[in-house]
């Protein structure tokens, strides 16, 4: 058996982000990526990538990864009749997932990590972690996304869930050049997205809170898009389904050998359904911690450094998102959020902000939520739109 310093389990953005981690800090570790899937894979996904996740890898030395896109800077926010439209203080991107994640899983490669076709199903803890009976290794990191197999062996409880569809469809002229996400007002905290590709066609999809009883068809989440983006599914191709593990202010990395990255770690944003960042940024800290744990002799040490990292790193953000994905329950503090977006383009840069990487709940977040929950009169009150776009 060939002993690894560190095997990586899945290798989408956590897993190449945790491979490409540890081998910046010791080119010469043994890192074997592993995953069921061969690459290029698709994942359900609305692809949209922060260009934070970009400023991660940049900082990791991984370049080239937006090459042949078009920035985004458009983001279009509409609720009932209430609509804001504002250029983002920066732009995103839309990159189909079976490129973004190949293109990271070769930068992994070119830094020096093996990659393996192989689907874990057991992981025993003894002197050693040994994978199948077949893979043995000094750390292990669980970066197998929503369905985590690691996550399971560590005994971690399921935390709430969504479920989201996507496709791709043409993309119509008035959703050109722009990101689309139209909040459901109806049922569960839902919302409708299509974000432009920029090569004629658009991701398309609708994503809700799971509830305690109901459970969407792919039948209801086609007829909700349609319903909330007239004709969006009209022409669509690739629909893909797929549950998406939120954040909750209370997330805890486990302690030992064995780390937790991405999805796998229960790491979506509850506001919006991104989790690129939030498992680039934790794979690439899982592969630091792991590294630096081999290289002083106790890897039984990576949990800690672990943590600590990913404290200074996310702990008071996820705080903050989680309260901020409460009040987004009610439907008067999402309607007050988007008043307040449209009078005040620092009230929409903050709330981009939270939904997309690290923000918070800021000062002038706050007091423009306060400041229209207070003047907001039943006669401003948003209504459902009855006629579509
Ligand atoms: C419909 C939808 C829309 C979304 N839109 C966005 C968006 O626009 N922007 C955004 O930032 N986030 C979005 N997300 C969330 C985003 O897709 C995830 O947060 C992201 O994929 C997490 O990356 P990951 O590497 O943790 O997991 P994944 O990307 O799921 O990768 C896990 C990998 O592990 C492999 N694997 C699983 N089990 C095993 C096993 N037992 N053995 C070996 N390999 C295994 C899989 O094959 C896979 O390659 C969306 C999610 C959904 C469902």
């Amino acid at each position: 058996m060939t002993a690894w310093d560190l095997a990586v389990v899945g290798s989408g953005p956590a897993g190449a982000a945790t491979a490409i981690g540890a081998l910046r800090v010791d080119p010469s570790l043994r890192v074997a990526l592993l995953d069921r899937a061969e690459f290029p894979r698709d994942k359900s996904c609305g692809d949209g990538i922060a260009p934070h996740v970009i400023d991660l890898l940049d900082g990791a030395g991984v370049t080239g990864i937006v090459d042949g896109h078009v920035p985004v800077s458009r983001l279009r926010l509409e609720k009932g009749s209430h609509r804001v439209d504002r250029t983002m203080r920066r732009p995103t991107w839309v990159i189909p997932r079976a490129t973004f994640d190949l293109r990271l899983v070769d930068a992994a490669r070119t830094a020096g990590a093996t990659l393996l076709r192989h689907r874990v199903r057991e992981l025993a803890e003894g002197s050693t972690l040994v994978l199948d009976g077949e893979l043995e290794a000094r750390t292990v990191v669980g970066a197998d996304g929503a369905y985590s197999t690691v996550a399971r062996a560590l005994g971690m409880a399921p935390g709430p869930t969504a479920v989201a569809l996507r496709g791709y469809a043409p993309t119509p002229p008035n959703r050109s050049g722009a990101q689309v996400i139209v909040f459901d007002t109806e049922g569960q905290p839902a919302y409708a997205w299509s974000f432009d590709r920029g090569d004629g066609l658009s991701n398309v999809g609708y994503g809700e809170l799971l509830g305690r009883r109901h459970r969407p068809t792919k039948a209801e989440m086609m007829e909700r898009l349609d319903t909330l983006l007239p004709a969006a599914t009209d022409g669509g191709t690739d629909w893909k389904g797929h549950h998406l593990p939120l954040v909750t202010g209370r997330w805890r990395p486990p302690a030992g050998r064995i780390l937790l990255a991405g999805d796998a770690a229960g790491l979506v944003n509850p506001i919006t359904g991104e989790g690129i960042y939030y498992a680039v940024a934790t794979g690439l800290a899982a592969g630091r911690a792991a590294a630096e744990a081999v290289i002083a002799g106790h890897p039984a040490t990576a949990g800690a450094r672990y943590a600590r990292m990913t404290k200074r790193l996310l702990s008071g953000h996820l705080r903050h998102v989680a309260a901020a994905a409460w009040l987004g329950q009610h439907s008067r503090v999402v309607d007050a959020g988007l008043r307040a977006s449209t009078s005040d383009q620092r009230v929409f840069d903050d709330l981009v902000e939270l939904g997309l990487a690290r923000g918070r709940i800021t000062t002038t977040l706050a007091r423009g939520l306060v400041r229209e929950l207070a003047t907001g009169t039943r006669s401003r009150r948003i209504e459902p739109r009855r006629n579509g776009l």
